[in-house]
């Protein structure tokens, strides 16, 4: 899912029609809350929403499953565009998981870190905010010290 959804934010940046008239309705906000996690056009709503049951789908899941698997989602959204970056935000303790300032520095900036929840596909693709990679080894919670290393290739 974070896969697909990478591809498909790129592109929703990358071509010009999608960004002007679909995308730019979500990069409206540019201080985000909690609830601007959902906020998109209908069109991105569908192909979000389309993406993100593709897996259970495909995989035959069982309905509570699937109704784990979008409260998932959503509180992915909602502390992707929280807007506050606690030390002592319990998904820090997820793996590979960067926390709402990877995503803050993507509508502050509006290209690049377009991953959803797993950054490390910006890192292969290159698609990194160089100012995020400085952010980030500036700002080290404590036992985040291998978490934050800087990745390889930097844009
Ligand atoms: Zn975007
Ligand atoms: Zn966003």
């Amino acid at each position: 899912d974070d896969f697909l959804f990478y591809l498909m934010h790129r592109w929703l940046h990358e071509n010009k029609w999608m960004l002007r008239k679909v995308h730019s309705v979500h990069h409206r906000i540019h201080n985000t809350c909690a609830l601007d996690g959902n906020y998109f056009h209908v069109i991105e709503f569908i192909l979000i929403g389309s993406l993100a049951m593709l897996g259970p789908i495909l995989l035959g899941c069982h309905l509570y499953v699937l109704y784990a698997w979008i409260i998932i989602r959503n509180i992915e959204a909602a502390d992707g565009h929280a807007g506050y970056d606690f030390p002592w935000n319990p998904l820090r303790f997820l793996p590979l998981y960067d926390g709402p300032v990877y995503h803050d520095f993507h509508h502050a900036r509006f290209k690049g870190n377009y991953a959803g929840a797993l950054h490390y596909l910006d890192k292969y693709f290159g698609t990194y905010i160089k100012e995020y990679l400085r952010y980030k080894q500036e700002h080290k919670y404590p036992g985040s010290e291998v978490k934050n290393e800087a990745p390889d290739r930097i844009n």
